[in-house]
């Protein structure tokens, strides 16, 4: 088979969509975005044991930044759980961060279409 190796491909999410879907994996276990529901078995669950929420997303924070060790993190992930879209957790953190931000100004986000944000 061909070598192949890692490349992000960008694409449009709803922020909001994935907060109510996001499995945070950690470096023991696993987390649930939307109620912080902890100790969750990343290789298996399918739904949060808690709110019930269907997971569709995942990340780690072991594949933050620039660690050497983030392929073989995202590469472990996505052999098991190919039934999950795994998004970029720097991606995931900055988008929170900045629409906590406005939502704690009473603002709007700003759009992300227009540049120089
Ligand atoms: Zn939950």
């Amino acid at each position: 088979m061909e070598k192949k190796d890692w490349l992000r491909v960008w694409k449009q999410y709803s922020v909001e969509e994935i907060k109510k879907s996001l499995l945070i994996i950690g470096e023991l276990s696993a987390d649930c975005y939307a109620c912080k529901e902890l100790g969750l078995h990343y290789d298996s669950v399918k739904e949060c044991p808690n709110c019930g929420i269907p997971f569709r997303f995942v990340t780690s924070r072991q594949a933050a930044g620039n660690a050497p060790s983030r392929y073989r993190d995202v590469g472990r992930i996505t052999s098991r759980r190919g039934d999950l879209i795994f998004i970029d957790y720097d991606d995931f953190k900055k988008l929170t961060g900045k629409s906590q931000a406005y939502e704690l100004l009473g603002g709007e986000p700003p759009d992300p279409h227009q540049p120089n944000l």
